[in-house]
């Protein structure tokens, strides 16, 4: 098996964050899908780790530790994945505590937004009641009961009538900065990967100084092969990774079976041409 044939899924979520399946279920699924490196990244949140490490080690799966740092950069919400991190590093753990500290506050703006703007009440509590780490409620859990009680028929659909940007449902927050992000993740002894960087709203100037400035703190790494990119979307990344100098990761971003863009495990394998962020961590 070559280094650009390895079945490598590097970005997946688990009950820990915003997925359904806990650490160890999320495993197998991995496993029976044909996984050979498997990264657990949930949200701002490393206390699934060690369980997934321990779950992937019992089926004999490769397993890389992560994480999903959620920032704002000119206002705008980006996601920087943490890979091969020390997830007991101490700086790293402070740093996604004060990432999640405002959750739960726009959590309730959500609802009472939802509440005045659109007639929906009651979506705090029903958003709690699919949420498996009370200090991570997040949009995915409210997009869940939204379903559940008939106000879009998808998850996918809940965003775009009420979550996403500009939305009635949606409150803007301020995460982590880019500068705080990489540092954590480097302190900790990882690489920093910029999350599916198709799904972002910046202009090309504003992605080229984006791009720069994660350089510069040293970041090292984009994802090309996602759930969230189209197909031309996988070669348009290894392109631009290849011009800045960044190697590339592959990675689903599965959270549940229902609403599953790509299944994990299932993501068509790496372009010619790409250098991949694994490439030192394993033997081929
Ligand atoms: P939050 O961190 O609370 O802002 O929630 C962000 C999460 O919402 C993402 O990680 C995705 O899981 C989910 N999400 C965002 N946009 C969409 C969308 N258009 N369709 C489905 N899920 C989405
Ligand atoms: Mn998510
Ligand atoms: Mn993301
Ligand atoms: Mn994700």
């Amino acid at each position: 098996m070559s280094i650009l044939t390895l079945n490598a899924d590097l970005h997946s979520h688990s009950t820990i964050s915003d997925g359904v399946l806990t650490p160890a279920a999320l495993a197998e699924r991995a496993k029976a899908n044909g996984v050979d490196v498997w990264a657990l990244t949930d949200h701002d949140e490393v206390s699934g780790v060690a369980a997934a490490r321990a779950a992937a080690h019992e089926l004999d799966m490769g397993f890389i530790s992560g994480v999903e740092i959620s920032i704002t950069w000119a206002g705008k919400t980006i996601h920087i994945v943490g890979l091969n991190i020390d997830e007991n590093n101490p700086d790293l753990i402070a740093g996604l505590a004060k990432t999640r500290s405002g959750r739960e506050r726009r959590a309730q703006d959500m609802a009472a937004d939802l509440a005045s703007k659109v007639g929906i009440t009651g979506s705090f509590e029903g958003a709690l009641k699919y949420v498996g780490n009370p200090d991570l409620i997040s949009r995915s859990h409210f997009a869940r009961y939204l379903v559940e009680i008939g106000a879009a028929p998808s998850v996918s659909d809940v965003f775009k009538l009420y979550l996403a940007e500009g939305k009635p449902g949606y409150v803007p927050h301020r995460w982590a900065t880019l500068a705080e992000a990489v540092s954590w993740i480097r302190g900790a002894g990882g690489a920093a990967v910029v999350a599916h960087p198709g799904r972002y709203d910046l202009s090309p100037l504003a992605f080229d100084s984006f791009f720069r400035e994660f350089k510069e703190y040293g970041g090292i790494a984009i994802e090309t092969v996602t759930g969230s990119h189209t197909v031309d979307q996988y070669d348009e990344y290894t392109k631009i990774a290849n011009q800045y100098g960044f190697l590339v990761s592959r990675g689903s971003d599965f959270h549940s079976p229902e609403d599953a863009e790509v299944d994990i495990g299932k993501l068509p394998l790496l372009p010619k041409f790409s250098k991949p962020v694994w490439e030192n961590w394993l033997s081929a």
